[in-house]
């Protein structure tokens, strides 16, 4: 079956044939570097960075590009805030998005460019369209006039009329008509000379929608192949960029849109402004989640959801999610019981062991490769990951099941040892297409305490059944092994409770 993804241009489900055969270019809208990244932010690299995997298993070399957006009123407002220059707030932010990623196993961005080093790319940009009649010079400002693209609200499926119709009340004097916007921001005097560049009109600085274009023409070309992002970016600032590019450069900017849906917090009755959602939010910042969950639970948490729903994050959600992942941790551990060898050091799949192998056990055999064939089936509709990793599941199932009867473990039978870990290593090797299972699980230090807390519990119940039954040397061994290992009980009239010495 061809590969069909959901083109937010057309509102439909499009084959995906890429502008020159083999080779598909990406640009995934990134981040505003001001505040410290939450876990809305991490959707979108997990996302295409397991898209791109998954279209060079198809053999496409892949360029993908995701912007850093560090030139903005957002950036100058909270380095204001925090007394430090825009520069430095930026790389601040921009270091901890970078260790996200690498936390949530987003291998794949080729080019991350800075709207800051693209100053001169941007101007160009900007020249172009006022020499075209498209955009106009106002007070140090150089604005877009919507008027001069005949299919302005194409991508968000909006007339041109609307717009200026909605806007109009929050219009600025300076503007010709309500919905033009700013592709060169004239610098204000109070801000700071590291947001100041030089150009024809004066000092000032980009707008948000020109960075995306000049970013993307200067990796990928005036036109490209996938241009993705969050739903919310869809209008205005997709549109815009559509616009400008299309403009300026007479030609179709991106083939095909993909926007992936936005992530709720269960917070449906909390608005922005009030101190409970900032408190919130100060929980989802990645750092702290990584510090709670581990890169792999969070990138499965969101590959579970097919990318254009929303994704619901709660802690009851991801409790649910790890019992999932934990399946699958303990499969490849019977794995490795069984083989005498790492799975994660890799090994033969069932295709390299090849039909021989599996002589004698045709049906579980056949059985895989059907999970096989379905998990691409659920990747070439849409890229829906959440069916792919639903068949992972019953992969899983099908494995431990031929395990179970032909007694793996145990058997002398050595061909069942081999066909088993074989077909562990097909399961590790689509999920790798997901960027799972490529190493042992991590597991964060909360989530050690966690066990270890409940492992405590387990002893002090067991000792506390000795004593009732009067068999103290049990009881006072469990006491001194621990206390070997720098743990104190200590009994209370409450119950026994537990501290780590020194
Ligand atoms: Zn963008």
């Amino acid at each position: 079956m061809a590969m069909r993804i959901y083109n937010s241009l057309t509102q439909q489900k499009e084959p995906f044939e890429p502008l020159v055969p083999g080779r598909v270019g990406m640009y995934v809208c990134g981040p505003t570097v001001y505040k410290p990244s939450h876990i809305g932010h991490a959707v979108g690299p997990i996302i295409f960075d397991a898209f791109k995997r998954y279209l060079r298993r198809k053999g496409y070399q892949v360029t993908w590009v995701v912007n850093i957006t560090d030139v903005d009123d957002k950036l100058i407002a909270e380095a204001a805030a925090q007394g430090c220059r825009v520069d430095e707030l930026a790389r601040r932010v921009t270091e901890g998005y970078l260790a996200a990623l690498q936390a949530l196993n987003v291998t794949g961005i080729d080019h991350m460019p800075r709207a800051s080093e693209h100053i001169p790319e941007i101007i160009d940009i900007c020249r172009r369209l006022i020499d075209r009649g498209a955009a106009y010079v106002s007070g140090g400002d150089v604005y877009f006039d919507v008027t001069a693209d005949e299919d302005y609200g194409k991508l968000s499926h909006r007339r041109a009329e609307d717009q200026l119709a909605g806007l109009r009340e929050l219009t600025g004097q300076e503007k010709r008509h309500a919905g033009d916007f700013a592709l060169w921001k004239a610098a204000k005097p109070d801000e700071p000379p590291e947001v100041q560049f030089d150009s024809p009109w004066g000092k000032g600085r980009p707008g948000w929608h020109i960075e995306c274009t000049a970013m993307s023409v200067r990796y990928l070309g005036e036109s490209f192949d996938i241009h993705g992002g969050g739903m919310d970016l869809i209008f205005p600032h997709h549109e815009n960029e559509i616009a400008q590019s299309e403009t300026c450069f007479g030609r179709p900017f991106a083939k095909y849109w993909m926007h992936n849906g936005l992530t709720r917090f269960n917070t449906k009755k909390i608005s922005k402004s009030d101190p409970q959602m900032a408190r919130l939010m100060e929980q989802l910042v990645l750092s702290r989640l990584l510090e709670k969950y581990s890169g792999e639970l969070l990138r499965f948490f969101v590959l579970a959801t097919h990318y254009r729903r929303p994704i619901d994050f709660s802690d009851e959600e991801m409790a649910a999610r790890q019992k999932g992942l934990e399946s699958f941790y303990r499969l490849f551990e019977r794995a490795a019981r069984i083989s005498g060898r790492d799975p994660y050091a890799g090994g033969e799949t069932l295709e390299q062991a090849g039909p021989a192998a599996a002589a004698g056990f045709e049906a579980f055999a056949e059985a895989c490769a059907n999970h096989q064939r379905r998990f691409f089936e659920q990747m070439d509709d849409d890229f829906n990951t959440g069916g792919a990793i639903g068949v992972l599941f019953e992969l899983a199932t099908t494995i431990n099941r031929f395990m179970d009867e032909q007694r793996a473990e145990t058997t002398s039978d050595q061909r069942v040892r081999r066909l088993a870990s074989a077909a562990v290593q097909t399961l590790r090797e689509l999920g790798g297409i997901l960027g799972l299972f490529e190493r042992p699980p991590a597991r964060p230090a909360a989530a050690v305490d966690a066990l270890v807390g409940e492992l405590m519990e387990l002893l002090i119940a067991v000792r506390a059944e000795a004593r009732k039954t009067r068999q103290f040397a049990l009881s006072d061994m469990i006491r001194d092994r621990l206390a070997g290992h720098g743990i104190r009980l200590e009994d209370r009239p409450e119950g026994t409770v537990w501290r780590r010495e020194g």
